[in-house]
């Protein structure tokens, strides 16, 4: 059957009504900012403090976008009649972003946490060699990265968070120890029956005296 004259028009006029009554999409970028789910893979950001120089991530990354130099260095030894120690130092850390392809296969093998992803994605360039993020770029990245989400409320505690938990507790222990020292011979031996020493009354941990006689 022949087409009717103009069907086709009236499809196309439709369409567009159709299109034009619906809520618009558009993302309204640079001049309104995407908000970007957290885990977006935007850039990569390293924490040189954590980097071990273990060549892990260059020797695992697919497109051989990693290029780390380093030195070693001897330590003395840190007691008479103990053995030197030698530890790799980081001369260069640059990522080619030109190269990667974003696959985040060095976040996931770096067994030091020293690579993280970042959600900024804001750093294109129209000098293709200025897509290799040295060091120090690659570290204001990491001002960037959002915090982890918390943990469940039944997670058992992280092991780095249970020492470093430990640590200040044995630091606040030994200052207190160290403020009140009779408070805390009291507390070391069960007795607890001790005034805290006060400004005046002679020295630390001096009791002051009894009223009402003997018990
Ligand atoms: S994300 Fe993938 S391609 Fe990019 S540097 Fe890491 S391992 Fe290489
Ligand atoms: S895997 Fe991690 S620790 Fe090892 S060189 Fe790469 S960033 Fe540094």
């Amino acid at each position: 059957m022949a087409p009717i004259p103009g069907s086709g028009l009236a499809k196309g006029l439709a369409v567009t009504l159709r299109t034009m009554t619906r809520k618009s999409h558009t993302a309204q970028y640079p001049d309104v900012q995407p908000d970007l789910p957290p885990r977006t893979r935007g850039v990569i950001g390293l924490f040189e403090e954590n980097c071990t120089v273990c060549m892990l991530c260059a020797r695992e990354c697919p497109d051989w976008c990693i290029y780390i130099d380093s030195h070693k260095e001897t330590l003395p030894a840190t007691a008479p009649g103990g053995r030197e120690r030698s530890r790799n130092v980081l001369d260069r850390f640059a990522i080619d972003f030109a190269l990667c392809m974003y696959c985040g296969i060095c976040i996931e093998v770096c067994p030091f946490d020293a690579l993280f992803w970042s959600p900024e994605f804001e750093y294109a360039e129209t000098d293709i060699h200025e897509l290799t993020h040295e060091r120090d770029k690659l570290r204001e990245w990491m001002w960037t990265v959002p915090e982890p989400p918390a943990l469940d409320p039944g997670a058992e505690e992280p092991k780095e968070l249970a020492a470093a938990r430990k640590t200040a507790e044995k630091l606040a222990a030994a200052e207190a120890a160290q403020a009140d020292p009779a408070a805390e011979a009291a507390r070391a031996t069960g007795t607890g029956d001790v005034t805290p020493s006060a400004p005046g009354t002679g020295g630390p941990g001096q009791q002051p005296p009894a009223e009402g006689g003997t018990a």
